[in-house]
């Protein structure tokens, strides 16, 4: 095994991915196409092996972000359909016709330059309308005025000759919510896409190919917004609280080993700023992995790791490249010992409650300082470290 990867890693455990696949799957019907949301390099999980993983077990779509990303995975023998969530800048539509890319179209104003810079390069440009039912972030907006300018809107962009409309979606925005309010407002914005889904078709006097509005808490909670394809990102990596009530799994698992053990006296402090005083002779592991790496620094003092011993408790700051662990409960665990930092017994759910935030910005921040291995059937599949070293794995 080449040095760096067994310094701070990140396993990868595509078993649970299939295993989330093919539970979601079950749920949502044979009949609904599936879509695997791997933007952010697949929520920091590695969006090519992802990919490929997913296109193995039969799904029928991917998205990301940007051209980038979508660019990134066609380069690595990515087949599937995929769908580009966000902003494509007009000078790179050449790109999305060429490698076979399909674009969120939001407004009319995207709509004329997609429709211009398609005609100039001699293409046609696949598209999903978005429609802006209530997050307030992309869409054609379609609220209470605005509703039959929307849908006029919407027929006029299908109807472009250098557009290929196949889809139309909207985006939740509270759809994990569990308070009236919430589960109200969900309702509302898949009605207000219902009908706007219908008043466009009755106009343009055609169907969409694919309807689609059922992210992570939809799915979970709201099997009706199913449509003709469902749109799961953080579910199909087994997070969140959804995910042992549906039988998901987390697929990342981080880890680290312990580089040094020292013994301090009491009134001991440790790292930076003296946030952490030893009250007992301590026994201190050092971890290479700090903020650098994606454990965030606000953690500080208040996360534990799990040793083959159990539990330890992190303590003083988090420092960019390394932290601090108390190991005088923890006697079995020596120089060169294996921990979880989160992963299928140290849940990442509770990190990012104590981190204040969602597991999401979690396992996106795991930076590509830490290589990413990739398990199936217990074994070491494959292998990945972004430097800009090619060859590094040789
Ligand atoms: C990120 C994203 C999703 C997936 O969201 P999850 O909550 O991870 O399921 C779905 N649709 C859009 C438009 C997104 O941006």
């Amino acid at each position: 095994m080449i040095s760096t990867l067994r310094r701070t890693w990140a396993e990868i455990d595509l078993d649970a991915l299939e295993n989330n696949y093919k539970k979601l799957k079950e749920k949502t019907g044979e009949k609904t196409k599936f879509l695997g949301v791997v933007k952010a390099d697949a929520y920091g999980h590695g969006s090519v092996q992802v990919a490929k993983k997913l296109t193995e077990l039969g799904a029928d779509y991917l998205a990301v972000s940007s051209v980038d990303e979508a660019m990134e995975l066609r380069e690595n023998e990515v087949s599937l359909p995929i769908l580009i969530l966000g902003h494509t800048p007009k000078e790179q539509i050449h790109n999305l016709i060429d490698y076979k890319l399909t674009q969120t179209i939001t407004c009319k104003a995207k709509a004329l330059e997609y429709q211009q810079a398609a005609l100039e390069c001699g293409g046609i440009l696949k598209c999903h309308i978005k429609v802006d039912t209530g997050m307030s972030r992309l869409g054609y907006l379609v609220d209470d005025e605005g509703f039959a300018g929307g849908v006029d809107g919407i027929v006029e962009a299908c109807r472009l000759d250098h557009l290929e409309v196949e889809g139309i979606f909207t985006h939740f925005a509270m759809s994990d919510g569990d308070s009236e309010f919430a589960v109200d407002y969900t309702r509302h914005q898949f009605e207000l896409f219902q009908k706007v889904c219908a008043g466009v078709e009755a106009v343009w006097g055609r169907k969409f190919q694919i309807r689609h509005c059922a992210n992570t808490g939809a799915v979970a909670n709201y099997p009706e917004t199913a449509l003709d394809m469902v749109r799961p990102g953080l579910l199909l990596y087994g997070y969140g609280k959804y995910a042992e009530r549906l039988g998901l799994l987390p697929v990342m698992s981080l880890k680290s080993v312990v580089s040094t053990i020292k013994v301090y006296q009491p009134g001991t402090f440790i790292s930076y700023d003296g946030t952490y005083v030893t009250d007992k002779v301590t026994r201190v592991g050092v971890l290479p992995i700090g903020y650098a790496d994606g454990y965030h620094r606000y953690l500080s003092n208040k996360w534990s790791v799990l040793t083959e011993d159990g539990p330890a408790k992190q303590i003083g700051r988090i420092c960019m490249d390394m932290c601090m662990i108390d190991l005088s409960d923890c006697p079995d665990v020596d120089v060169d010992s294996e921990v979880e930092i989160f992963g299928r017994q140290n849940s990442i759910d509770e990190m990012a409650l104590l981190a204040e935030t969602i597991p999401y910005e979690l396992t996106c921040s795991i930076s590509k300082r830490v290589p990413r291995r990739y398990l199936s059937n217990g074994a070491v599949v494959d292998e990945e470290l972004l430097l800009r070293m090619p060859g590094s794995l040789g």
